[in-house]
């Protein structure tokens, strides 16, 4: 098994090995001023919302719906995405309506909301697949709005992404974001809650905490959890937030490199925002209709290119835990097929990145029908 390269320059390990120390001398492992300094860092790149640290991207999903009293009403959500999208809502009593995607951003859209909202519906939860941010998340989150529907994000993909200026997470009532080895930037295990309201925030805190009224006392007013995240996670998360925006534009650099020397290969396209900013967490590419997937993926293989995981192999409504489901999501199902992750990173070398390219132009030379 290989694991997915992790970037935490020397610079930055002394600084973290520094703070560990004065957080051990403190006393303080959880909850303690490197919590609150990791929060600030992430509410300065998300306009200023309230921001709270968890300790996964699921629990920070699992404490939205359990402040949003989601239980016993229906949550709209992609079929699309990681498991951990749905299983949160659904552990904590939500019934989840898987939505169909689009087949170019592999994400919800108005039409697919609508086709699966019920009257009993509370929230619609869009994923920006791959960091990048469809433009229907503007018509989305209206008509959240107008029908009293909470509009949440699961951006565990997507920090550092924009759509005209406005940051991942950011559009709705609520985001979630995810600090897991493989997303963006890493803090270990962790994610975090952004929201503009002050009284979810106080909330989410409440639930966070084994739905403590408040951090010194012991009365318990709500069925929360230990959703918390450590001191140690959140000094490295804090140092990753200052990396963010260096990673992104060396990735931006990446897929330059490989827009231009792919560019002569008619069947597949670099799926790139047309609006707005992607944090290039992967790069996706489109295969013409013609392209069988799977064969595809073996000749690449077979001549020495790295795939990453796509986004996702396995739609949820296929997953063998929701086996018994009758639903039919053609857009979906053509996404997952029609597409493939390379290999990127936010250290990539420009040699690496070139000789992926010319291993994926030889691939499609050698190969006379895919
Ligand atoms: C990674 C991820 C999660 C879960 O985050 P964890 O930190 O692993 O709990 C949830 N949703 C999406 C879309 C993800 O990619």
């Amino acid at each position: 098994m290989s694991f997915k390269k992790v970037i935490v320059p020397t610079e930055d390990r002394q600084k973290i090995y520094r703070e560990m120390d004065q957080m051990f001398d403190s006393g303080m492992l959880t909850l303690g001023r490197y919590t609150d300094r990791f929060e600030e860092s992430l509410s300065n790149i998300l306009l200023d919302q309230k921001v709270i640290a968890t300790s996964g991207g699921s629990s920070a999903l699992e404490i939205t719906c359990l402040a949003l009293e989601l239980s016993g009403f229906d949550v709209v959500i992609p079929s699309n995405t990681f498991i951990a999208s749905a299983v949160s809502f659904i552990r904590n009593g939500a019934n989840v309506i898987f939505a169909d995607c689009d087949k170019h951003y592999g994400a919800l859209t108005l039409e697919s909301v609508k086709k699966a909202i019920t009257p009993n519906t509370k929230a619609v939860v869009m994923v920006h697949i791959g960091g990048i941010i469809s433009p229907e998340v503007i018509k989305i989150k209206e008509f959240c709005s107008d029908n009293d529907i909470y509009f949440i994000e699961d951006a565990a993909h997507a920090l550092g992404s924009s759509f005209d200026n406005i940051p991942a997470g950011t559009f709705g009532d609520v985001g979630t974001f995810s600090f897991y080895p493989t997303k963006i930037i890493t803090s270990g295990e962790g994610g975090a809650i952004t929201t503009d309201s002050e009284k979810l925030h106080e909330k989410f805190k409440i639930f966070r905490d084994q739905g403590k009224r408040d951090f010194s006392s012991n009365i318990h007013t709500h069925f929360g959890s230990n959703w918390r995240l450590s001191e140690a996670h959140a000094i490295i998360g804090y140092h990753q937030v200052q990396r963010l925006n260096s990673f992104i534009q060396h990735r931006e650099l990446i897929v330059t490199i490989y827009k231009d020397k792919l560019s002569d290969i008619p069947h597949i396209d670099i799926l790139t925002p047309e609006i707005g900013k992607s944090n290039w967490y992967k790069m996706i590419i489109q295969l013409k209709d013609s392209i069988n997937k799977d064969k595809l993926k073996k000749e690449l293989l077979k001549n020495g290119v790295k795939c990453e995981g796509e986004v996702y192999q396995l739609p949820c409504h296929r997953q063998p835990i929701f086996n018994n489901l009758e639903i039919n999501l053609p857009n979906t199902d053509y996404f997952t097929d029609h597409h493939l992750c390379l290999s990127i990173s936010s250290d990539m070398n420009i040699e690496e990145a070139i000789n992926q390219c010319n291993l994926i132009n030889n691939t499609f030379k050698g190969v006379a029908t895919l």
